[in-house]
């Protein structure tokens, strides 16, 4: 069989070989003959049509093990997929293979001790649902088919953050099978430059198969707020809302965002089209409390529609998971970190938030603060902690003729706004990573060489090579 090298010259690989590893395995070894070929290699992003030669959709452990050793052994090109949500595609391959764990969903509570294990395949909303049981939460991200891998090993901004800090600060233990084909547990104890290192360096260390959680109560209600104010008042309403997130509670998390409302039954006909400024922030304290301390975002100026509520925790994180369905649309999620907002900021944010070349083009000012910036920048390998927001341009489209002119607008915002920013930028929003090792080097700041030294020990061949890659 035709088989990618890691290097990305063509080669061909032994049908017994194959056959081998195929045997070895619990799950499945799917190719292009197979009838959920097409199906199975499907990833999020609908820019990508990548074709692995192999796909290992693997049932546990061995099966994980069996796969870095098939890739190993054999040089062959390899990428891991979590939840498959990465904008970049760097989950699936061409020619190559693929890690698949999609398979790998298993959940198990620990009350007594307060956290959980969730397995490599699982998505936000499998541990939502679980966690919910005992009417806990861990923080995630906003969207609940997003893999809580990809997620997690880059960082994993959410509805929680100001109050528990990011999904990594609430990492209590991860298992890994490293590129050498072991098996190992990371935590602050055992392995623990490797568990400095998965908090923020996505995958290049290996694939985790069990990522254990500190979880806490939340819900089983919280209160949303979501104003939807009209885009051209953005100038008066930044300012409220960036004095506002100054000054709030841990139990609140803020994003604002523009945004244009789809002509869907869910919004009154009279707004569809329509521009708007959305203050979304979530309190995850008592409902009381929470429309108490949110009341003021709702009254910067007359709201077009305004969806504040409360809410049940597993509603609102499935909320959004409409408008970002699988392989239908093309996505392009870029970013960096801003300090302030202050007016120049503002002026040069707002014209292209308003005016985006395709409607649903989301401009997203995550706040940060709270719980994540009062961990050091070397505590993790992730940084950006000490900036206040997160600025991302988060591109959707539907039609693929759109696509120069969609990434120039948002390469040409991200330009733009670098102008205000100290630097730095998510690698869960990094594009297409199409900047290469300056991107990961600007990422991870002075946290990139300590990163590489860890890459030298653990991966020095450079096995997991599709990702925010960090040269070893
Ligand atoms: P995949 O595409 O499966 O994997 C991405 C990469 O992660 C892989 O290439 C691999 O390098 C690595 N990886 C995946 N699984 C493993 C594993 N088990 N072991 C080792 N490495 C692995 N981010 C936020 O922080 N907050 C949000 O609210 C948020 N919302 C999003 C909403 C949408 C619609 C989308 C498309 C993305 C969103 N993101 C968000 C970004 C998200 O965190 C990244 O796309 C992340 O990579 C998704 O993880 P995944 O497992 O689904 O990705």
């Amino acid at each position: 069989m035709e088989i990618i090298l890691k290097s990305g010259e063509k080669s061909s690989i032994d049908q017994e070989l194959v056959n081998d590893f195929a045997a070895k395995l619990g799950g499945v070894l799917i190719s292009a003959s197979d009838d959920n070929y097409d199906e199975v290699r499907q990833i999020w992003n609908g820019m990508h049509d990548k074709k692995p030669a192999l796909i290992a959709q693997c049932s546990g452990v061995a099966d994980v093990v069996a796969s870095v050793n098939f890739a190993r052994e054999n040089d062959v090109l390899v990428s891991i997929r979590g939840g498959g949500h990465n904008v970049a595609g760097s989950a699936s391959n061409d020619g190559g293979l693929m890690i698949d764990l999609s398979q790998m969903k298993g959940i198990r509570l620990n009350a007594e001790k307060g956290t959980v294990y969730a397995q490599g395949g699982a998505t936000l909303g499998d541990l939502d649902r679980e966690t919910q049981v005992l009417g806990m939460a861990v923080p995630g991200g906003v969207v609940s088919t997003t893999g809580i891998a990809g997620l997690t090993l880059g960082g994993g901004f959410g509805w929680l953050r100001k109050k528990y800090g990011l999904s990594i600060d609430n990492l209590v233990s991860v298992d890994i099978v490293t590129p050498d084909g072991k098996f190992l547990t990371a935590c602050e104890k055992d392995n623990s430059d490797l568990f400095w290192a998965v908090r923020g360096g996505g995958g290049n260390f290996g694939v985790v198969t069990s990522f254990e959680y500190k979880m806490y109560p939340v819900g089983p209600m919280v209160t949303l707020c979501a104003p939807f104010y009209p885009a051209e008042e953005a100038d008066k309403i930044l300012p409220v809302w960036t004095a506002f997130v100054d000054e709030s509670p841990d139990e609140v998390s803020s994003t604002a965002m523009f945004w244009t409302i789809p002509p869907v039954p869910d919004f009154p006909q009279e707004v569809h089209g329509r521009r708007v400024l959305i203050l979304s922030a979530v309190h995850c304290g008592s409902i009381e409390e929470g429309q108490r301390v949110l009341q003021p975002l709702r009254e910067v100026s007359t709201p077009l529609v305004d969806l504040s509520t409360p809410i049940p925790w597993t509603m609102l994180q499935g909320m959004f998971d409409p408008f970002f369905p699988k392989g239908e649309q093309l996505y392009y999620f870029k970013s960096t970190y801003l300090n302030k907002l202050d007016s120049p900021t503002i002026n040069a944010l707002i014209p292209k938030a308003v005016h985006p070349p395709q409607p649903m083009i989301l401009i997203a000012i995550w706040h940060i603060g709270g719980a994540v910036s009062r961990i050091s920048e070397d505590a993790t390998a992730f940084t950006g902690r000490q900036s206040n927001f997160l600025f991302s341009v988060d591109a959707i489209w539907a039609d693929a003729g759109a696509k120069d002119e969609v990434i120039t607008y948002a390469r040409e915002y991200l330009a733009d706004m670098k102008a205000f920013s100290p630097g730095g930028l998510y690698v869960n929003f990094a594009g297409l990573g199409e900047e290469g090792v300056d991107l990961v080097k600007e990422a991870y700041g002075k946290n990139y060489d300590r990163l590489s030294s860890i890459k030298a020990k653990y991966d020095p061949g450079n096995l997991f090579r599709l990702n925010q890659n960090i040269k070893p």
